[in-house]
């Protein structure tokens, strides 16, 4: 069996999907992307394509490690970003000539269904408590927030009291047993990320995200020891090498590596299992599209340490474009009582509707996200 070619589409909302193409007549999709960056990450895969054509696509261990190692260079957002998509599109392949889904190929299940949580407000939190509510009464059991808007490195208390505000009347709407996510988003720095943290354990958040940015990843171990809140961390970490020290320092709880940002099926699943041996939950990051989820679905069966799924039904960005959008049989993302199951079809477990996806690349996209400033006129982590 050889890589005959591969086709990319540039899709709204702003995702970017790869198909490759095979001797056989089998193809694989996989979700090359880097929110912002699409173009970028689809040059890079262009790059690495050129090595693929003529290669058997069985061979995914090695391709990973060429496409790894082979480079000299290596990490990123970028280059880890165009190796997951291909990444997923090889195992794509592989499941559909053995017909069998992916995760069968790494193991077999350990789970038949995995919890799932849906976003609630938008860039900046208002009216959480009533979508919180909304969801609860769709069946889901887990909701996620961003937690405050622009924060400056110290800054006052009525931003602190919001942010308080908002989470009580969610807590209050909800009851005490539906999980809730604070999510930081890098916004914050140390100083007040140990405030909030502190202020917040009150109403038993699920997790808080991203306290700080993971460039300031040592500030957690500080952080942490403030709070009995599990502390997440990870959509912004891109190899086994990007968690090493993480997971070896015990300043995290629960990781978030993304399947479409770091290295694919292969490097996650393998990210996944470091954290277990250190006791630490997996939460893939997903606000993205239907490959990149259903990638997840096939490691989160097979990971014992993985115990909720991000997923971007009705998130603020997918305005226009929506997580079922691309796919012949919508019915594989179903939730029920807040949970989805395991797809069963072989590869990835979807079948992506490939004319909708040409009449959208059509459309394109350009998606980029805003820019923030502080009152000072300083840049704003967004
Ligand atoms: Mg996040």
């Amino acid at each position: 069996m050889k890589i005959t070619g591969y086709k990319l589409y540039q899709v709204p909302p702003r995702w970017l999907f790869l198909k490759v193409e095979t001797d056989e007549g089998i193809v694989g999709w996989g979700e090359p992307v880097i929110e912002g960056k699409a173009a970028t990450v689809k040059a890079a895969v262009e790059e690495l394509m050129t090595y693929l054509i003529g290669k058997d696509p069985l061979r995914i261990e090695d391709h990973w490690n060429v496409m790894y190692r082979g480079g000299f260079y290596r990490g990123g957002p970028i280059l880890m970003s165009a190796i997951a998509g291909i990444d997923q599109a090889l195992w794509d392949i592989k499941g559909k000539l053995f017909n069998a889904p992916v995760y069968q190929l790494l193991g077999g299940a350990c789970r038949d269904s995995i919890k799932v949580y849906s976003w609630i407000g938008g860039d900046r939190p208002s009216d959480t408590a009533q979508m919180a509510l909304d969801c609860v009464e769709r069946g889901f059991q887990a909701v996620k927030m961003n937690g405050t808007e622009e924060l400056q490195y110290i800054d006052s208390y009525d931003k602190v009291d919001k942010v308080l505000e908002n989470v009580a009347a969610i807590r209050e709407a909800v009851g005490k047993n539906i999980g809730i996510g604070i999510d930081f988003h890098g916004r914050v720095h140390k100083p007040m990320a140990k405030v909030l943290v502190r202020e917040l354990e009150e109403f038993k958040p699920m997790f808080i995200e991203e306290p700080v940015l993971p460039e300031n990843n040592e500030a957690l171990k500080e952080i942490a020891a403030l709070t009995s809140t599990p502390i997440a961390t990870g959509e912004r970490m891109f190899s086994r090498w990007d968690f090493k020290p993480l997971l070896a320092g015990g300043y995290v709880d629960i990781i978030q590596p993304d399947l479409s940002h770091a290295g694919g099926i292969t490097e996650c699943k393998k990210i996944i299992s470091m954290a277990e041996a250190y006791d630490v939950a997996a939460a893939p990051h997903c606000p993205l599209g239907p490959i990149a989820l259903a990638a997840c679905l096939q490691v989160d069966a097979t990971a014992h340490n993985a115990f909720i799924q991000e997923q971007s039904l009705g998130i603020h960005y997918n305005q226009g474009s929506d997580l079922l959008d691309y796919l012949v049989d919508p019915s594989v993302f179903h939730y029920e009582n807040g949970y989805v199951k395991i797809p069963q079809g072989p590869g990835l477990g979807i079948e992506v509707n490939e004319e909708k996806v040409r009449e959208m690349a059509k459309v394109g996209h350009q998606w980029q996200n805003p820019v923030w400033r502080h009152k000072d006129g300083s840049v704003a982590e967004w």
